[in-house]
Formats: C-alpha cells, structure tokens, sequence
C-alpha cells in the first residue's frame, strides 16, 4: 500500500497519516533535524515551531478542487498557517504568501482567491506582508498551490493559562501549549464536528451530492483560542485534526505525552448527514480531516469552564468533552456506545486526498 518498493513517492505520503509522518522522520527530520537549538525545534514535529520568543510555521495548500463547498484554497491556506501557529498558544501576525500558479488560471478565479485571503486574514487580524508568484505549465496542479509562512508571538493570555496550569500542576514546565504536555487525568475536550472539510472536499471531486449542505469547517481560531486562554486557562496542549483527522492527531498527543487516551464515543460530535456519507462511501469519520476544529487537552478542573465558553461561541458551539488521558493502557481506546472498547489506531493516510 504504501509502495516503499517503487522508491517514489506516492499520494499517501501526502495523506497525513503514518506513511506521511514516516517520510517527514525518516527524510526531512533525518536531514534537518538535531540542527538548531530552538525551543521547539522541528525535530519535535509539533504544530509550529519556536524559535527565540517567536513561533514559526509554514504550510503548503494544496487543496483540489480549488473551490469546495464552505471554502476555497484562499481561505484554507490564511486559516491552515494561522491555526497550526495558533494551537501552541500564540498569537499569529504577520503572513508570507507564495503562490504557484498553473498556466490556464481564469484571472477571475485567481482574483476571488485573493479577495477569500484578504477576508480571512481580516477575521484573524494577521496582515500578507511578503510573498512570491511563480507558474508552472498547464498539468495536474489543478490551477494553484498556495504556500503560506507565518510568525507568531506570546501573549498576556498564553501567559495567564500556563499560571492556570501551574496552580494545580505545580511541576509544570513548558512555556507553550505542546502536544507532549500532557498528564494523566487530562481531559480532552473537541470544539465541534469532525468530517465536515474532508466530505465537502471530496463532494467537489467527485461531483457527489450527499442531499444535504455538507460544508467545509475552514475557519481561522486564533482568536477562539486566545479568548480560552486568557478568559479561563489550564489548557495544556492544542492540535487542530486536520488530515488523518481525529484518529491521527489524537494519537499523537498519546505518543508524545506519552499517556493513554480513552475516549467516549457518544460524546464525540458529528453530524448526521456526515455519518451518513460516511457510511455510504466506507469511510471512518474518525480519520477524515478538519480546518476549523481544535481537540484541547486542559487539566480537569478546568474543563467544564473551557466547555461553557467555547458553547457560547460559533466555533464552539457543539463542543464536547469527548475522553481523558489514562495510565491504564498505552495508546487510544474508545468506549462504544454499545459498550465495548475499541483501538482508535493512527491512520496509514487520510482517506481523502487533497484535501488540504
Ligand atoms: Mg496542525
């Protein structure tokens, strides 16, 4: 499946599941791991990294099609940057964009992309500050890849949840929210339904209508998060599931943290018509990814307060505590709803390709 023999690669090295995080670890890390002494350096695999007091991230969009239902890759790649800056707890500001455009681009599609960057960087507040424009001939680009880079910094609220955090885990360390903070006893806490980006993606590609208005999630959470951190606090670790979905990024937290995960599945949100499709097509929502969710790990007193505020939001309304993390077991395990237990495994690639 995962075609080592061929020695090329292949769309499940994009996937992000174990075929993708195995090429980023045993190439990229391989090569430019171990290099810097950053606070949080790329070797850690984490959303961002930090570099000095500043937090650093690119992300190439690759989304296909270009337009989908709730979105487009404008919007994708402004909310896709933002967020992974977002989930250590900073707060993002300035972007550098780099588009790859492909010959036989409408102009007028190029220019609804732009005016889709320029709304989402205004609802996040970040500014496009440098950027570079490059074509390539007419092939399977699928008319644009965006790259987007961008810094992030602390702030009085990142500052205010690790105090949170510290006065009932008083040996409590890191200085930015990492998915290896976690400690048992941590409860994990979704901030809406999962599967709704890689459905709407996928809806588009193969001109499938599921009879309902399945849409895209993609929206920027910088200020969501900043509002949790510095309104309530305890938050420990951030991850926003896009693709390999809940399955994958749930997974990392318990290897990272080096905890178990249980999980309850009746109180994990989706939707019904996404249930559905899924159902129809053999898809595990589980592993479809998301562009405007967040799986919070906060320390247990504070969850229901992080669960009240984030109810009181758009972004957060359906939120739920979906599990804890455990000593009891290595790993992720689900409670059923008919009441057994099952392995919520990390998943080999995304079901849906390109979707991001
Ligand atoms: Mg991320």
């Amino acid at each position: 499946m995962t075609d080592e023999k061929s020695g090329r690669i292949t769309m499940l090295h994009g996937a992000g599941g174990t075929v993708m995080h195995d090429l980023v670890r045993n190439y990229v890390v391989r090569y430019f791991g171990g290099a810097s002494n950053a606070e949080v350096p790329l070797e850690a695999m984490d959303d961002a990294a930090v570099v000095g007091d500043v937090v650093f991230k690119s992300d190439s969009h690759a989304v296909k099609p270009i337009f989908f239902p709730g979105g487009d890759i404008g919007c994708l790649s402004v909310s896709g940057t933002v967020n992974d800056i977002s989930m250590l707890g900073a707060e993002p500001y300035a972007l550098a964009c780099g588009f790859v455009l492909e010959e036989g681009l409408a102009l007028a599609d190029f220019e609804r992309i732009l005016v889709s960057m320029r709304q989402t960087c205004a609802e996040a507040g970040v500014s496009i500050v440098t950027g570079d424009t490059k074509v390539v001939e007419k092939g399977s680009l699928g008319g644009c890849v965006i790259n987007t880079s961008g810094i992030g910094r602390r702030t009085p609220a990142l500052d205010r949840n690790l105090k949170v955090v510290k006065s009932f885990r008083k040996s409590f360390k890191p200085r930015w929210a990492l998915d290896s903070n976690l400690a048992r006893g941590d409860k994990i806490i979704l901030s809406g339904t999962i599967g709704d980006h890689g459905l709407a993606v996928l809806s588009a590609q193969e001109g499938l209508s599921f009879g309902s208005g399945i849409k895209s999630d993609v929206k920027p959470l910088n200020r969501l998060i900043q509002r949790l951190l510095g309104e309530v606090g305890g938050i420990v670790a951030m991850k926003d599931p896009t693709r390999g979905g809940l399955a994958d990024a749930i997974n990392e937290f318990s290897e990272k943290s080096n905890v178990g995960m249980l999980l309850h599945e009746d109180k994990i949100p989706i939707r019904g018509d996404v249930r559905a499709a899924c159902e129809m097509l053999g898809l595990d929502p589980f592993e479809v990814g998301n562009e405007g969710k967040v799986i919070i790990g906060v320390v247990k007193e504070k969850a229901d307060e992080i669960l009240k505020l984030l109810r009181k939001t758009e972004e957060g309304k359906e939120a739920e505590i979906i599990g804890e993390a455990t000593a009891d077991f290595a790993g992720v395990a689900m409670q059923t709803v008919v009441g057994g237990k099952r392995i919520i495994a990390r998943p080999v690639g995304d079901p849906v390709p390109r979707i991001c």
